[in-house]
């Protein structure tokens, strides 16, 4: 029997956090809110590096429960860390915080705070059922879920409007940087506020515009599993950073701000003598193209054909930008051998998941052979799901709150 990762309700997730905020904080909150992970389908580690990127968010949510207090005091409790609770005041949300996961939860506070928007305290419950360190963004899913929650009670009007949603992204993007300290693009907060239900959204990250993308994989006959390979996936250890920083060098070097915008990318590459900067760019440039080549054969229909380009995507994240493992190469290739069309890694890498299209009807074959695969090389178990695009972050339950503007501030 292989591991299926299920997604909760709404009405589930809003009942658990609730729960577990009466438990805690002994009166009810002012109401639920809920933000997705997210796998992308194509165009990784291009998000720092001003490229597009063609994500989709999972019906695979963290739930906040969350009240307003009257104060400047913060008390946080998960289900998902040891120790689960913190207290504090919004001044303590700082880098450098012992408690990793705090500054995942309360960051986004701290930034808004910090762009003079009127963020009161908050006593907050939160419960997941985003597997963390997946390579499917709980990060962004913590992180964005108490981002619309703070933008609801203190009136900010920001999750009114894509235009809005886009600098709440931006915020939770700046706690991710700036509070946890993982220098990461800006690919999972957008997938988490500014998806929309059965879409995937392409985003361009050098003007920050989002163009909603129906994928058809139903009407194809297509599934697209995602494989948790459970492996590790350290983002902060300074493998990921390191990328960022060769590519920001080499953007640099040849006059521009982000490698997107290098006008001819052969004659660039012809200049680098670097074998590794040579590598990590042409990753870069190829990997841009490849999301053209995704989304016009999606548009036209074609989505059955792109399978050859997820296949492309994954040689040239394992050998050019080396941020692969045996555990996704394995996940990779015994999908190929059991019949799916493409599979590649999705995510930062170094652990976390890959995805496979495969035809719906081989779903169930792909899984047990990429099982027997991590069996017969000793990799323990991996978990599946099956990825459908889902709706972005927002309020679950509760109604909208009525307390006046600057009450909090
Ligand atoms: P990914 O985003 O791929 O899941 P990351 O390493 O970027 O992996 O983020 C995982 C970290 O986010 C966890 O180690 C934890 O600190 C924090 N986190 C995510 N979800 C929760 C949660 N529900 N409760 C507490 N911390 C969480
Ligand atoms: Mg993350």
């Amino acid at each position: 029997m292989v591991e299926i990762l299920n997604s909760w309700s709404h009405a589930d997730g809003a009942a658990r956090a609730s729960a577990l905020f009466r438990s805690r904080f002994d009166t009810e909150p002012d109401g639920v809110w809920a933000a997705p992970g997210r796998v992308n389908v194509i165009g990784e580690h291009v998000d720092y590096n001003g490229g597009p990127c063609l994500p989709i968010a999972l019906p695979h949510r963290t739930y906040v429960a969350l009240r307003a207090r009257p104060d400047d005091r913060v008390r946080l409790t998960t289900r998902q860390a040891d120790p689960p609770t913190w207290e504090g005041r919004l001044a303590d949300i700082a880098p450098g915080l012992a408690d990793d996961w705090v500054a995942y939860a309360a960051g986004a506070a701290r930034v808004l705070l910090d762009d003079g928007y009127p963020i009161g305290g908050f006593d907050a419950a939160i419960d997941s059922c985003v597997p963390l360190g997946a390579g499917l963004s709980s990060s962004a899913a913590i992180e964005c879920a108490v981002a619309i929650a703070l933008d609801d009670v203190n009136r900010l009007g920001l999750a009114a409007s894509d235009q809005g949603r886009a600098r709440l992204a931006g915020v939770c993007a700046r706690a991710e940087n700036e509070i946890v300290g993982a220098p990461t693009g800006g690919m999972d907060q957008a997938a988490s506020l500014r998806t929309a239900d059965g879409k995937a959204i392409l985003l361009d990250t050098l003007d920050n515009s989002v163009r909603q993308v129906p994928l058809g994989l139903d009407d194809a006959g297509l599934a697209l599993l995602v494989i948790d390979t459970r492996a590790h996936h350290a983002l902060v250890d300074g493998q990921y950073a390191a990328r960022r920083r060769t590519c920001e060098q080499v953007a640099a070097r040849l006059g521009v701000r982000t490698l997107r915008e290098v006008a001819d990318p052969q004659a660039a590459l012809a200049t680098l003598t670097d074998d590794v900067e040579l590598r990590r760019v042409r990753h870069v440039f190829t990997e841009i193209a490849r999301v053209g080549t995704v989304v016009s054969l999606v548009e036209a229909g074609r989505v059955a054909e792109i399978g050859p380009v997820l296949d492309a995507s994954h040689a040239s994240l394992r050998d050019d930008y080396e941020v692969s493992c045996p555990e996704l190469d394995v996940a990779v290739e015994a999908s190929r051998a059991a019949g799916a069309l493409g599979a590649r890694m999705t995510g930062g890498g170094f652990g976390g998941s890959a995805i496979a299209l495969v035809p719906s009807d081989l779903t169930g074959i792909v899984m047990d052979a990429v099982a027997a695969a991590f069996g017969d090389h000793g990799m323990g178990h991996p978990a599946f799901l099956v990825a459908r695009a889902a709706g972005p972050a927002e309020r679950v339950a509760g109604s909208p709150v009525a307390r006046p503007a600057g009450v909090l501030a």
